[in-house]
């Protein structure tokens, strides 16, 4: 049959509600798509039984996405390599620091002609900037779009009504991506700017864990209006350093602008920075202690943006992205991220 495949790689808290999203899509659009949509569990015990076989006898992530039913098309699949096999649309959604782990365990199993799209936000560490897309695109071979948006995962699950962007520079997969993705509750806008919608989405992580440490320092709206607007700034300055070609508007797009208030005001790497200042504990014992098993994005993406800003010479021109890495890894104190602002 000419319908297409769908594998979601990836079962945390946006990837259960991507699933959640994407079953209901299958299902409607029965013409395009197959059903069945399978979805890669990380393999582990809750409560002495396999996530995998909780998700599929209760239809519900009771770990990563709780109180939600996911469709019933939705199959687990704790191994990787069954779960893309024959796949036409491989859907990313786990932490960035596991793709390259996971290419490497399914490149052979790829079914020619297959295409990727990506809802992961984080860099590769390189002193080049080096994208998740292009990470995925290089080592299976496949084109790889992008999805990115102001979408807490949990709010996106809870069917209140949120936006994203689609990134993909080819019209007719556009097109597939909107009907895959679109529900009532879920609008989508596909743009043909897909490393700016990108980036967007892996740099609002610093700018989110430094509005973090301005709530931990008690500080007020002004000062919150004031990171997200310097860190918008230095976000677009890093994207015009990777491609001349990236477009003003796309700021304007879910990934941008929309992106950044959500994330910098109800977001993981907020909640677990605003603790950082005020407990004095670590970023990994806190990740560990607050957020049950999710992923923080943030300070990694600050480490891997750091290091091309470092090789480039030019840390000094983003005050914002690099007081974040400072505080995070070089135990400079959390004053010193407007200290650094204001000297600039
Ligand atoms: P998460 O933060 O819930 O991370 C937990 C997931 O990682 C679980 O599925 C776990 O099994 C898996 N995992 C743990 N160790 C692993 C390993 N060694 N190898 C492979 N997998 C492992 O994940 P998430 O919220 O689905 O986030 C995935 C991506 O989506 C991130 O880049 C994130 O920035 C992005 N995102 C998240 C949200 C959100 O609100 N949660 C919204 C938009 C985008
Ligand atoms: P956090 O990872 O900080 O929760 O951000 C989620 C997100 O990307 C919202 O769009």
């Amino acid at each position: 049959s000419d319908t297409r495949k769908v594998t979601i790689i990836g079962s945390g808290n946006w990837g259960s509600a991507i699933a959640k999203i994407v079953g209901s899509n299958t299902s409607r659009h029965s013409d395009l798509f197959d059903k069945q949509v399978r979805m890669w569990v990380f393999e582990e015990e809750v409560d002495g039984q396999k996530l995998s076989h909780i998700i599929n006898t209760t239809h519900e992530n009771v770990k990563y996405l709780p109180g939600i039913t996911l469709p019933e098309n939705v199959l687990a699949v704790p191994d990787v390599v069954e779960s893309v096999t024959d796949a036409d649309i491989l859907v990313w959604v786990l932490p960035h620091q596991f793709v390259k782990r996971i290419c490497s365990q399914i490149k052979e199993t790829i079914k020619p002609g297959a295409v990727s799209l990506s809802c992961i936000k984080g860099l590769q560490d390189s002193s080049e900037i080096a994208l998740i897309s292009t990470l995925i695109r290089e080592e299976l071979g496949t084109e790889c779009s992008v999805l990115m948006g102001a979408n807490i995962a949990n709010e996106v699950a809870k069917e209140e009504f949120s936006e994203a962007t689609i990134g993909c520079n080819d019209a007719a997969m556009c097109q597939v991506y909107q009907n895959l993705f679109t529900t009532s509750y879920f609008r989508t806008n596909a743009v043909q700017d897909k490393d700016t919608v990108e980036l967007c989405g892996a740099l609002k992580n610093i700018v989110a864990v430094a509005a973090g440490f301005i709530d931990g320092l008690g500080l007020g709206g002004n000062t919150k209006a004031a990171i997200i607007r310097i860190g918008l700034n230095e976000m677009k300055m890093f994207c015009k350093l990777f491609s001349e070609n990236s477009k003003e508007s796309t700021f304007f797009e879910s990934c941008g602008v929309a992106d950044l208030i959500t994330t910098c005001y109800g977001g993981r790497n907020r909640k677990v920075s605003e603790a950082f200042v005020k407990s004095g504990k670590s970023l990994e014992a806190l990740e560990a202690e607050l957020l049950g098993g999710q992923k923080l994005q943030g300070p990694m993406t600050a480490k891997e943006v750091y290091h091309v800003l470092q090789s480039k010479g030019i840390t000094s021109s983003y005050p914002l992205f690099r007081s974040v890495y400072e505080i995070c890894y070089e135990d400079k104190p959390v004053k010193s991220l407007l200290d650094n602002l204001s000297l600039s």
